[in-house]
């Protein structure tokens, strides 16, 4: 004990740098999950040189490595300068993972088989009482290593550490909301040592996730590589890659890199001969002048050719999560989220555009079969209301704007609407959504037999599986009753059925249920009805563990005018057989005008 002790003090400091004492040092045995067995050699990963030298730059105190997968980054990112400063520089440290499991699985696959392969490292570090791997917390001759998993918070705040290394950062749990302040712990744990480093590798995620935020903060280095014609020194961007497209596949193995000066084919094998001169340039001033970040895509790992790229872009490009992987791991960026169905603005006023009628008209004379109702939501300090004038296969916007209060919607009612000739028609009837202010809304509603009380249905999940659902209520929510004989019929609304009617009226207007059509005025208040039509997008989830895939409706803006205008559907809904009536007399060429005598009859 006092012998190493002794020895450990007169021993004069290896300071060749981490590249260069792995190359001395390390050998990656045959249990090693590497491709690439035998004595570590820094050329298959030139860029590495640099980072590592920053390792050891005392007047940098955070690394930010924000790699692609197949990069070699945990390997050289976080298990040799491990070993490095154990035997070399020795300080507490704590490696963390997103979770024990995976700290436990790199402790046994990787770290324990290096140092039993390094003569160096295994004389240096291990005493003759065996260190326990399986246990997080490395004993080691020269110092204590803690191994922590992301997803036990208490091991986040424990002991300090000089050197902090985190792994898969954006894979913690809770990286969205308590994750920042778990990495910020974790980087508290240095603060009382002046040669404090917090040395960070990962894959992105999305934007907002810590890792790419890291990134941003940093000086944003990324790797230029000279072109081999005009010298050109230019980051490599998936977009600089050319490859030939057969159909909807790309002809992977005919990829190229086109450079930006010269636009210069450069084939695979002489790109990877260039990644050897190639030098990292910051591209950006970090906001804490000790930070450096780097990013990195998979196409400069020497063994990841153009080729694979494109075969695995082949595979993703019409998979959303396959995508997002694609972006993330391939090229180390991060993804933002498409919706894969949104009304499009242009479409809308497209469609006004083709069929342009004013406001408060409609656009129909007094042969056709049409039926004129109100659609109206109620918000804290308005209600935004739409008016419509259905015909048995065509939905027209007529009206559209905002009441102060709930009484409003009688004179709504009161509205006449004019049709093409200048008859007067009657709104027969409103929907009005209670689910906000409910006491207020059902106090209106009672005896009003016009008035159709709903309730539109939150979440991604329902387990409602009609479109509607009808509940008798004869009370406020607060259990009060209405009063004798009093009553509603309140219509509980699918969560997306009519959402999906309503992008499908404008998406796919020859097929869809119901096309709509738009009045003039949608231009007004710069577009301000458009936006809010299209103020909710289809999304998609997380693919589940069983690769199952599924959508919802995302709100991206004021999403006012897209919920009445659902409405309008559940409305067309509940008229269904009111409408078919008027569909048989349109083919029958009958007039008749007393077709929605029933409807709203029950209400009161
Ligand atoms: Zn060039």
């Amino acid at each position: 004990m006092i012998f190493d002790l002794v020895r450990r003090i007169l021993k004069p400091k290896d300071n060749i740098g981490i590249t260069d004492w792995a190359e001395k040092h390390i050998i990656l045995g045959q249990k090693q999950p590497t491709a690439f067995h035998g004595r570590y050699k820094g050329s298959r990963t030139p860029y590495m040189r640099e980072i590592h030298e920053h390792m050891v730059n005392p007047s940098i105190n955070h690394i930010t490595m924000c790699f692609g997968a197949q990069t070699g980054k945990t390997l050289n990112g976080t298990i040799i300068p491990v070993l490095y400063y154990a035997c070399e520089d020795p300080a507490p440290m704590i490696i963390a993972f997103p979770n024990e499991r995976l700290a436990q699985s790199r402790s046994e696959s990787s770290i324990m088989v290096m140092v039993e392969d390094s003569a160096y490292v295994r004389e240096t570090l291990l005493s003759p009482k065996k260190t326990d791997f399986k246990k997080l917390e490395y004993i080691f001759k020269t110092c204590v290593i803690n191994l922590i998993g992301g997803n036990s918070p208490a091991n986040m705040s424990s002991r300090p550490a000089r050197i902090v290394f985190i792994e898969e950062a954006d894979k913690f749990p809770d990286q969205t909301k308590k994750e920042a302040k778990a990495i910020n712990l974790l980087r508290e744990r240095t603060k009382s040592f002046w040669n404090k480093k917090t040395i960070e590798n990962s894959t992105p995620t999305v934007p907002n996730a810590h890792m790419w935020q890291a990134f941003l903060d940093g000086t944003q280095h990324l790797l230029h590589v000279p072109c081999p014609s005009c010298g050109l020194e230019q980051a490599v961007e998936f977009e600089d890659l050319d490859c030939p497209l057969n159909g909807t596949e790309y002809i992977s193995q005919e990829a190229k890199w086109k450079c930006r000066g010269c636009k210069t084919l450069v084939a695979d094998k002489k790109f990877r001969a260039q990644v050897k001169k190639a030098r990292w340039i910051a591209t950006a001033e970090a906001k804490d002048p000790k930070h450096v970040s780097y990013r990195l895509p998979a196409w400069y790992a020497q063994w990841v050719t153009f080729e694979d790229v494109f075969l695995e872009f082949n595979r993703s490009k019409d998979i959303s999560s396959e995508l997002q992987n694609f972006v993330n791991s391939w090229c180390a960026k991060a993804y933002t989220q498409k919706p894969i169905e949104s009304m499009d603005d242009n479409q809308i006023l497209q469609i006004h555009k083709d069929f342009p009628y004013p406001k408060k008209t409609i656009p129909l004379d007094q042969d056709a079969k049409f039926i004129v109702y109100a659609t109206v939501d109620v918000q804290k300090s308005h209600l935004p209301f739409s008016v419509w004038a259905t015909t048995p296969d065509k939905l027209f916007l007529i009206d559209f704007g905002s009441l102060s209060v709930i009484d409003d919607v009688a004179l709504l009612k009161s509205n006449a609407y004019k049709d093409r000739d200048g008859n007067v028609v009657p709104v027969r009837f409103a929907l009005l959504d209670t689910g906000y202010r409910t006491v207020e809304c059902y106090r209106f509603a009672i005896g009003k037999s016009w008035l159709i009380p709903i309730k539109g249905e939150q979440g991604r999940l329902t387990t409602m599986t009609q479109p509607l659902r009808v509940e008798k209520i004869v009370s406020m929510p607060d259990g009060s009753s209405f009063g004798k004989g009093k009553q509603l019929y309140l219509h509980h609304i699918h969560p997306r059925f009519f959402k999906d009617e309503l992008t499908d009226s404008v998406n796919n207007r020859e097929s869809c249920y119901c096309p709509i059509y738009f009045c003039d005025g949608i231009h007004v208040d710069d577009f301000e009805y458009v936006k809010q039509i299209t103020g909710e997008v289809v999304m998609e989830e997380e693919p589940d563990k069983y690769g199952f895939v599924a959508t919802f409706y995302k709100k991206v803006y004021t999403n006012d005018y897209f919920d009445v205008a659902q409405y309008a559907y559940a409305a067309r809904h509940m008229m269904h057989q009111t409408l078919s009536n008027l569909k048989k007399q349109v083919d029958n060429k009958q007039g008749t005008d007393n077709v929605l005598k029933k409807q709203g009859e029950e209400n009161g």
